[in-house]
């Protein structure tokens, strides 16, 4: 017998009761479908769980153009031959892994109904190019979906025969502190800096209804400190991970590097 190599589950600091939440439901063998702003923790969630439950994770980006083939699986051509290759859905289904599909209301309706009979008493897939194959989930498998809510449309939306199958789960940007220690792991950044550049998050979110699709997500408050601890000075770094994702307004853009600035303790431009 060998000793399987556990990961160290990725840092994740919770903002409520999310680890309770996700972990439960796996026990359960229910569905999950994450709901939150980009940039706010929805992927690290899913990978910190699938370490800690000690499950293998497959992940898909979802996109227009992906094809229940995607998640399923096909045959492809090795020398002259065919041969099967399951797809991240269903190796998910055999190995009892976590299969997460993120951002799935990108992807075609009839890709995510592949997903149907896993989600219910049957936890079952069958696989029409196989001969009709149908295979039972392992214990473990566990489907995560995620989405953003604030980029739904009457076009781009779960059915709601397919959210009725998934307990939902909210997530936020974090309150300060946890965002704090969340920058501070991931960048090791001073305090200084990561005192003005969580407040500038802080006010950037505040502010939301400035013209603004989106806010400052956590992922770009990590991306300035890292570049500030490239040797980027608090604006140009600033500018370039967080207000350049923003906007390509040029007077909104201005405007973002006054607020920068405004935050900027040092002494240049306070
Ligand atoms: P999403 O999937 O919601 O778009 P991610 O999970 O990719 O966002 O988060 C972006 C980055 O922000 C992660 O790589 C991680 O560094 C950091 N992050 C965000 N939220 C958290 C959190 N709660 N705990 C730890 N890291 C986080």
């Amino acid at each position: 017998m060998t000793d399987a190599v556990k990961l160290e589950a990725p840092f994740y600091a919770a903002t409520s009761d999310e680890i309770d939440v996700f972990a439960a439901a796996w026990r359960q063998q229910l569905a999950v479908m994450l709901k939150g702003p980009t940039g706010c923790g929805k992927t690290r969630l899913v990978e910190h769980m699938a370490a800690r439950l000690d499950v293998p994770l497959m992940t898909v980006s979802c996109h227009e153009d992906m094809t229940a083939s995607d998640l399923l699986g096909r045959f492809v051509l090795t020398g002259g031959d065919t041969e099967w290759v399951d797809g991240p859905l269903t190796q998910a289904v055999r190995l009892g892994g976590i299969c997460y599909l993120d951002e799935v209301v990108e992807a075609r309706q009839d890709a995510v109904v592949a997903v149907h009979s896993l989600t219910d008493h049957r936890r079952t897939m069958t696989l029409e190019r196989l001969g009709g194959e149908t295979i039972q989930a392992a214990p473990g498998f566990m489907l995560v979906v995620s989405y953003n809510p604030g980029y739904q449309s009457v076009l781009k939306d779960l059915k709601v025969s397919t959210r009725q199958r998934m307990v939902g789960l909210d997530l936020t940007y974090p309150p300060a502190d946890t965002e704090r220690l969340i920058v501070s792991r991931e960048s090791g950044l001073d305090d200084r800096r990561l005192d003005d550049l969580i407040r500038l998050g802080q006010a950037l979110r505040r502010g939301k209804d400035a013209g603004l699709r989106e806010v400052a997500s956590t992922r770009t408050l990590i991306a300035a400190a890292r570049l500030m601890q490239e040797g980027l000075g608090f604006r140009r770094a600033a500018t370039a991970a967080i207000a350049a994702p923003l906007t390509d307004d040029e007077a909104l853009t201005a405007q973002l590097i006054t607020v920068i600035d405004a935050y900027d303790s040092s002494s240049e431009h306070s």
